[in-house]
């Protein structure tokens, strides 16, 4: 039976996200953000949480985690962190964590902060990568280095191109204002903005997206193809140079 997932949204902009596995009724919280809004959406699922599967220190998705871990006795996955202790099993590049019958496979993708991981659910085809990868656009490089962060996104972007994903955040309205500089005449990047305007106004968020969507308009992901490094007067340039000028344009913007 397929996993089922559960979006949610918590904070101010913050997704939240739980993946349930029907087979064995377990279910894991992607982050904790707040614990009362993970509790509302079990209660609203019905699901009973077994696991935490924590992306990076942050406190908009490591808030809850405690008082969650206190009430459901669940586990605590999560990265090798300096700065978060709360993570009963730490887990980093290529390793592996069950959610019941399920199995998410780790990549470590440092940039936004040094102990960011994602979480891909090979067999689902379906990807939690929190503060890395948003649609149209990418976290903000806060504690790692540019180039570091251009690779940690070449991993995301070598995952199938039918691979949706999650993130941590809806920010693709904003990011595609962005991107629109960058990319004016894109087509698919026009055509993601009508798409993000009309379920933004019929209040539904704009993730799941896929890996195979944001390789065509997400111009975090195309450092490297030359009409983009043109665009931002790099031509010619690496792909490292021209994905750290884009993302210091969008830090101004
Ligand atoms: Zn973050």
């Amino acid at each position: 039976m397929a996993a089922k997932t559960h979006l949610f949204n918590c904070l101010s902009d913050n997704f939240g996200a739980l993946i349930h596995d029907p087979q064995t009724g377990a279910t894991a919280s992607i982050d904790a953000p707040e614990a009362a809004a993970v509790e509302a959406a079990l209660a609203a699922t019905g699901w009973m949480l077994t696991d935490i599967l924590v992306t990076h220190h942050h406190n908009d998705h490591t808030a809850g985690v405690a008082e969650l871990k206190r009430k459901h006795k669940c586990r605590v996955v999560g990265p090798r962190s300096d700065q978060f202790k709360g993570v009963d099993e730490t887990i980093g590049e290529g390793g592996t964590v069950k959610v019941g019958s399920l199995t998410a496979r780790v990549l470590e993708t440092p940039g936004h902060t040094l102990d960011h991981i994602c979480y891909i659910f090979d067999s689902e085809k379906i990807a939690f990568l929190a503060d890395t990868l948003f649609s149209a656009g990418c976290g903000r490089v806060i504690e790692g280095a540019m180039p570091q962060m251009w690779h940690s996104l070449l991993k995301l972007r070598a995952l199938p191109d039918d691979m949706a994903f999650h993130c941590g955040h809806e920010y693709t309205q904003a990011n595609i204002k962005f991107a629109l500089t960058i990319e004016p005449d894109n087509p698919d990047l026009k055509a993601r903005a009508r798409e993000a305007d009309a379920l933004r106004a019929a209040g539904k968020p704009t993730l799941p997206s896929t890996i195979g969507a944001e390789k065509k308009f997400n111009c975090f992901l195309r450092a490297d193809v030359p009409s983009v490094a043109a665009a931002v007067g790099l031509a010619g340039k690496s792909a490292e140079e021209v994905f750290a000028e884009i993302r210091m344009r969008k830090n101004k913007f």
